[in-house]
């Protein structure tokens, strides 16, 4: 089945919902209910299936037709280099074929083992900056800590939230004092047990992430995540700093466009966890990086907020890295992606035994997202 060619592609934009609008980060506006999750599914000439998030164009799409699976994909090292784009299809498509989990496919490369019901700790990344229209500090906590409880009602132990209102959407000195408000509440509403971090998305300096880590520093914030820009210079400064005052608080950084040397910067001691997107990056160079910061003792945590397919996808890497600390968890129903088989229990997201990444494509609602946003190709 190895040899079975590639025999038809199709591509399309699902949309979905998430069940509570998402405010304002640091830096840009609301990020609203809607998602879209792109998806190429791949048919070989057996008929097995694969899909997976993949952004791409009809040119390169086609590229597959015609090619045999194990001219894409190295049992041995995951999606061949040059064909990475298709990385997530290709993966379920590895699964399918074999009948087994992604996860375990991806255990077996790096010669390690899973135990069932295989999971991974995940965290509520949901909690923005939904408080800007109150005017009242307390009242600002008080809507954040309720939505850290609701969070934990669904089986959530651990939730990130935004911080850095005074860098743009607050005057400086309000929205820094409202961020310590904020996470002194939520620490309070959701008791000692649970795991708080923070992120800045650049909006923070060096002496404002300070400022800020002082005021919160009876509230054990588990990492500071991109504080301002990485720079090393800074980040020196800050990791000596939270040495001096006792403070067990990670540094965090590397989505979006991170700085070449930060791998550099992981490996000194200074990132002490690595959050590349699982998209940009891709599974498979996932795989290669989270073993190497493994051998370093620096902690993996795949970014992918906006993709919602990063929820089920980045989990499958828990059994290979040993370091990989949380799965970023941006709740949303996405109508023609049947996720059901997933659950968050007790601050982990259990991953189905099921072949491939264990999510079912409605195959309707998939074909209308393609008649009306993508294409169809075939051999
Ligand atoms: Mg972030």
């Amino acid at each position: 089945m190895e040899h079975a060619r590639i025999v038809a592609v199709a591509w399309g934009i699902l949309e979905g919902t998430r069940p509570r609008a998402a405010g304002c980060n640091a830096r840009l506006g609301r990020h609203g209910t809607r998602i879209s999750v792109p998806i190429l599914q791949i048919v070989t000439e057996e008929g097995i299936a694969g899909f997976g998030w993949c952004r791409t164009t009809p040119e390169q799409a086609v590229s597959l037709l015609g090619m045999r699976f194990d001219a894409l994909f190295d049992p041995t090292r995951g999606v061949v280099s040059g064909w990475r784009a298709f990385d997530f299809p290709l993966w379920d498509l590895a699964g399918k074929q074999q009948g087994r989990p992604v996860y375990a496919l991806a255990a077996d490369m790096c010669g390690t083992t899973t135990t069932l019901p295989f999971s991974a700790p995940c965290y509520d990344t949901s909690l923005y900056f939904d408080d800007l229209h109150l005017a009242d500090d307390g009242a600002a906590g008080e809507l954040m800590a309720s939505e850290a409880r609701a969070g934990f009602a669904q089986g959530h132990r651990a939730f990130k939230l935004k911080v850095g209102r005074g860098a743009r959407h607050m005057p400086v000195e309000a929205g820094t004092r409202r961020d310590i408000a904020i996470v002194q509440a939520v620490r309070a509403a959701v008791g000692a047990d649970v795991q708080l971090m923070l992120d800045a998305n650049n909006g923070y300096t060096l002496n404002l992430a300070k400022h800020v880590l002082e005021a919160t520093a009876d509230c054990g914030i588990f990492w500071l995540e991109e504080a301002f820009h990485e720079d090393d210079e800074l980040y020196r400064d800050l990791r000596a700093w939270l040495t001096a005052r006792e403070l067990p608080i990670l540094i965090a950084d590397g989505e979006g466009q991170a700085d070449p040397r930060l791998l550099d910067w992981a490996r000194a001691g200074l990132v002490a966890v690595v959050q590349y997107d699982i998209f940009s990056h891709g599974f498979t160079n996932w795989l290669t990086l989270g073993r190497q910061l493994d051998g370093w003792n620096v902690r993996s945590a795949p970014h992918h907020y906006g993709g919602h397919y990063g929820n089920y996808a980045a989990g499958h890497l828990a059994g290979a890295i040993r370091g990989l600390s949380f799965v970023e968890w941006d709740d949303a129903s996405v109508p023609g992606l049947d996720t059901s088989r997933y659950q968050v229990v007790a601050g982990r997201v259990v991953i189905p035994e099921l072949p491939g990444f264990g999510i079912e494509l409605d195959t309707e609602l998939f074909q209308h997202a393609v008649a009306r946003t993508g294409f169809a190709r075939t051999l």
